[in-house]
């Protein structure tokens, strides 16, 4: 699903991405960690389109980011290109972001009905059906500031799969939660990759990242220093700077 080979980004003078390798299977779960700054955030943006990769080759289901082929010659994507493989990607952020002035539903229901044309009361019957599946089938009236911060998180990702995305990337999704929220969010992320969803998460929850992804990354200064099983790079791992940040963040 994401195939990423010498990935490069630079802003100005600063190599922030110095040649990522990475590959995503379809249905899989791809953790990445490492240390504040290393460039995580930055190499979920250019999978979404947010950034311009600058070096390498970064594919999505097959489809070379930013760009379209045509009778054997790339293409830039026009805006309406990128909208249009944008929406196959889902992003949650590690704040929230719901429109303020729409309640649990009408945040869900906006981009199928305004993006997609769905109708309004198809839309709504999938919100309440996305709202029960994060648990919350009883506050689509509810307002952000009337929920909580795990709550608003549980919303995101419902809106997030409204659109029916064919990957997930979430980034430090839990990072801005009290700890006793933290649970809940983990809890509809795992069954989302129980489900099957391809995803990208990047966290600091390393109980999570042995428990369910299938290969954990560890990023630091824009590479990556390893890769591979997270029960084993997670628990003994090969490279002395993994083992200090794991030493930091367990
Ligand atoms: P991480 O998510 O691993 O903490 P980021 O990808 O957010 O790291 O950032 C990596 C580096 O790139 C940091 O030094 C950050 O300051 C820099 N950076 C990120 N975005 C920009 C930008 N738009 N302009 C300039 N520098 C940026
Ligand atoms: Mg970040």
């Amino acid at each position: 699903m994401v195939r990423a080979e010498g990935v490069r980004k630079h802003f100005g003078h600063l190599e922030v991405l110095k040649g990522i390798d990475l590959t995503v299977q379809r249905g899989q779960v791809c953790c990445l960690l490492g240390p504040s700054g290393s460039g995580k955030s930055t190499f979920l943006r250019c999978i979404n389109h947010l950034e311009k990769v600058d070096g390498g080759k970064l594919t999505v289901d097959g489809d070379l980011v930013g760009y379209r082929q045509h009778r054997n010659k790339l293409h830039e994507l026009r805006e309406r290109e990128v909208a249009e493989r944008r929406r196959d990607i889902g992003m949650v952020f590690q704040r929230f972001n719901l429109f303020p002035h729409m309640t649990a539903l009408e945040n869900i229901t906006e981009a199928p009905v305004k993006v997609i044309g769905r109708s309004r009361a198809q839309a709504s019957e999938e919100g309440h059906r996305l709202l029960e599946q994060v648990g919350l089938g009883d506050r689509a009236g509810h307002y952000p500031a009337q929920l909580s911060g795990g709550q608003q998180q549980r919303v995101a990702i419902a809106r997030a799969l409204a659109m029916k995305p064919k990957l997930m990337l979430f980034d430090e999704p839990t990072s801005a939660l009290d700890p006793e929220l933290v649970g809940d969010v983990l809890d509809v992320m795992r069954r989302l990759a129980a489900d099957g969803m391809t995803m990208i998460v990047v966290t600091h929850e390393i109980g999570f990242a042995r428990e369910v992804a299938d290969t954990a990354v560890f990023i630091d200064e824009g590479v990556v220093v390893e890769a591979g099983d997270p029960r084993k790079i997670l628990v003994d791992p090969e490279q002395e700077r993994t083992r200090t940040f794991l030493s930091k963040v367990l």
